[in-house]
């Protein structure tokens, strides 16, 4: 990992932010609040206790990551040279290992113990947005960003890019996922797909859709809705 690493992994999580913070402002907006999937009825979260927990979460997802590079680095990431359909392939078994792993433990934190001391903490938000994509128990946030770096470990170790790449997209698809837009124009048929998926899982159907990135896992194990 070189000083252009750790600039990449800067400018993601730059964008990151703004892209949060902008998708929560459209879905709030006078001219595109009308795309809201649903309309709510009040915001149950003072916006003091929503500022401190999502800025303590990133906080904490920026030490979590940086203990892990530090302390098992070389698990995680290689420096052997690779090609671009490697690269590919990093990525893609990655996310797809990610994601099942995440199904259960998703499946698994709505158990009703769970779900009142952990997951319940994300589920107070009835209508969410981009911000509170990070609306977390710090148990929840680490016990994910732990799944997905144990992901790229047992596939890899990934290559740097294949490591950013990985890391802008479970970022980039956990803020769109919270969006509440349902945009009228094809291009953003990818993002409409996964905020209508997880916006049922917040309001009408809580065992419903419990994978982030794909589908299939719910198809798979009966859960899609
Ligand atoms: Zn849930
Ligand atoms: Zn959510």
């Amino acid at each position: 990992m070189d000083l252009q690493f750790f600039i990449i992994l800067g400018v993601i999580l730059t964008f990151d932010g703004i892209l949060m913070t902008f998708m929560a402002w459209a879905a709030q907006s006078s001219s595109l609040k009308k795309y809201r999937i649903r309309t709510p009825t009040t915001y149950r979260i003072p916006k003091a206790r929503k500022a401190i927990n999502i800025g303590l979460n990133a906080i904490l997802s920026m030490v979590f990551f940086a203990a892990v590079l530090l302390h098992f680095g070389d698990y995680l990431i290689s420096s052997a040279p690779v090609s671009g359909v490697t690269v590919f392939g990093e990525v893609l078994a990655s996310l797809l290992l990610y994601d099942f792993m995440y199904y259960f433990l998703h499946r698994g934190m709505h158990n009703p113990k769970v779900m009142k001391y952990v997951h319940g903490v994300h589920h107070f938000v009835r209508f969410p947005t981009s911000t509170e994509s990070i609306y977390l128990h710090p148990a929840e946030n680490l016990a994910g960003l732990g799944l997905l770096c144990s992901a790229m470990a047992i596939i890899g170790p990934v290559s740097a890019i294949s490591f950013l790449i990985i890391f802008f997209i479970h970022s980039t698809v956990n803020i769109l996922v919270h969006s509440n837009l349902n945009l009228p124009h094809p291009a953003f048929k990818l993002l409409n797909f996964w905020a209508i998926k997880h916006d049922l899982h917040h309001g009408k159907h809580l065992n419903r859709n419990y994978a982030s990135i794909f589908p299939f896992w719910d198809l798979m194990f009966g859960t899609y809705a």
